[in-house]
């Protein structure tokens, strides 16, 4: 893939991947620079509702996004050009039928799509086609960012020590898009029956799209000064809630990153929450450079260890898990806020996680694949790092012994019970010690929820037992 910058094609094609921006978009710009006329292009996968990362909420949010870049690129004078089907396939046949010499593209970050880019890579230039491919997704390229010796990092703290001193790319300035090619067949944006689904009724998810992405990361500004005070707290909104416009690329990252750092520049009585903002942003970078030097992460554990640790699941507890019916308040709002917005709070994503494969022994890659279903955020690198950092199999991962107790989490996270009460209409009367009073199993914390459906105490202790059984039995 070539992707020097002195260009000039008289037709190319931008393809748009999980960057669905006009503003400081590096492949677009590339493709604006080096083209007299040019067609933006979306693919729909083929991917219907049964696979596997296919939720509504999340594909509801994407054609939010489409039809606000559609918008958006009209109003630039230009367009965009709508297909389905392979992606390689149809972007041959849509560089033939349109005469373009080149296709332009941001890379992907997951294995499936590199995969997707190799083929590309092939199939054009078995018919004279150029490929420009650029890292746009990240800071730091997952080459960029190395030990000494370099090897990849494992853990995350030198990973940082070092992300932070590299410097950082600068974000640009929108450019003019040349004319469409013209007579092309733009099609239309997919709607969510395209893959056979309904949103449920009571869903309320953030809008997807540039501009409230936009309005998101300004309203980010004011709250990061007191990240460090409020965003371990579900109920304060403490934190950016800008990782679904990160995952789809409604936002740049390295816009994120200089409108973030010129607010601490002018506020260096908070510098500790902005720093710690900045740690946030590097846990993903740490994540997809995971992803990309051990991509074998995707199916099995990051510590060889722990492959083959014997897993169990009891249907009864993964429909309670999966319907926020546990009888553990904090387990049951988070799964709820889950199912009805698309997103769960960071610190609640760890207490529902670890539940899940430390107090229900259910293998964390269910509970990764049910999360990527319905997160509008869901992206495959950090879903992963956080399911086995809170599995305690992953890189730089909480070890197997420190397993979060929920009842003690919820008198720390939620002392009043406010985020537990905004998702579980049930426990509206109960009282703050109700909800982080650990009953025992099989007890209602309050009249009319469901109780408990196992022991904390009990299954901690189990958890510790298998987790060094097997490890025993590996010396
Ligand atoms: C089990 C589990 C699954 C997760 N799955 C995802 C996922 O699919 N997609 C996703 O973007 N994040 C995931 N996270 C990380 C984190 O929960 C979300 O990024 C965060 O809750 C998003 O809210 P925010 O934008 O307000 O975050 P903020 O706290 O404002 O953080 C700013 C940004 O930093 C990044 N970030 C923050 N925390 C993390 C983290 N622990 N790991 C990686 N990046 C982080 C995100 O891009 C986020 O938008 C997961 C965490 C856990 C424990």
């Amino acid at each position: 893939m070539d992707c020097s910058e002195s260009l000039s094609y008289q037709k190319a094609l931008f393809w748009f991947r999980r960057d669905l921006r006009v503003t400081d978009n590096k492949g677009l710009n590339a493709c604006i620079r080096g083209s007299i006329e040019m067609l933006p292009l979306f693919i729909t996968s083929e991917w219907q509702h049964e696979h596997p990362w296919t939720g509504p909420g999340r594909q509801q949010f994407l054609c939010e996004c489409l039809q606000s870049l559609s918008h958006n690129l009209n109003h630039l004078d230009s367009g965009l050009c709508f297909r389905k089907g392979p992606q390689v396939e149809t972007l041959i046949k849509l560089a033939l039928e349109t005469g373009a010499k080149a296709i332009f593209f941001n890379q992907d970050p997951d294995p499936y799509g590199k995969q997707v880019e190799k083929k590309l890579v092939l199939e054009a230039k078995k018919h004279g086609i150029k490929v420009h491919a650029y890292h746009d997704l990240s800071l730091h390229a997952p080459g960029e960012c190395l030990k000494k010796d370099g090897t990849p990092y494992r853990v995350y703290t030198p990973y940082f020590n070092r992300w932070i001193e590299l410097e950082k790319p600068r974000s640009s300035q929108r450019l003019k898009l040349p004319p469409l090619i013209p007579n092309v067949e733009m099609g239309s944006p997919p709607e969510l029956s395209h893959w056979g689904l309904t949103l449920p009724k009571n869903h309320h998810a953030l809008p997807g799209g540039e501009k409230a992405a936009k309005k998101r990361l300004k309203q980010a500004v004011t709250r990061v000064p007191y990240y460090l005070a409020k965003r371990d707290h579900p109920a304060a909104e403490g934190t950016s809630r800008i990782s679904q416009d990160l995952r789809w690329g409604t936002l740049s990252i390295r816009k994120v990153y200089e409108t973030i750092s010129t607010a601490a520049q002018s506020d260096l009585k908070n510098h500790s929450s902005y720093h710690t903002f900045l740690k946030e942003i590097a846990w993903r970078e740490f994540y997809l450079q995971i992803l990309d030097h051990f991509p074998e992460v995707l199916t099995k554990e990051f510590q060889s260890v722990y492959y083959n640790l014997p897993w169990q699941f009891e249907e009864t507890y993964w429909k309670a898990w999966t319907s926020g019916q546990t009888g553990f308040p904090i387990i049951d709002a988070g799964i709820r806020e889950l199912l009805q917005t698309g997103h769960m709070h960071n610190r609640v994503r760890m207490i529902v996680a670890m539940f899940l494969t430390k107090d229900l022994h259910i293998d964390w890659r269910h509970g990764e694949q049910f999360f990527n279903q319905h997160l509008i955020d869901g992206e495959i690198a950090s879903n992963n790092g956080g399911w086995q950092w809170s599995a305690g199999t992953g890189a730089d991962a909480a070890p197997y012994f420190r397993i979060q107790n929920p009842w003690t989490q919820t008198k720390k996270f939620d002392p009043q019970g406010d985020y537990i009460k905004q998702w579980v209409p049930e426990l509206q009367e109960a009282t703050p010690r109700q909800l982080f009073t650990d009953p025992g199993g099989g007890i209602s914390v309050h009249p009319g929820y469901t109780p408990t459906i196992v022991d904390h105490n009990t299954e901690r202790l189990k958890t510790l037992s298998i987790f060094q059984t097997h490890r025993e039995a590996l010396m």
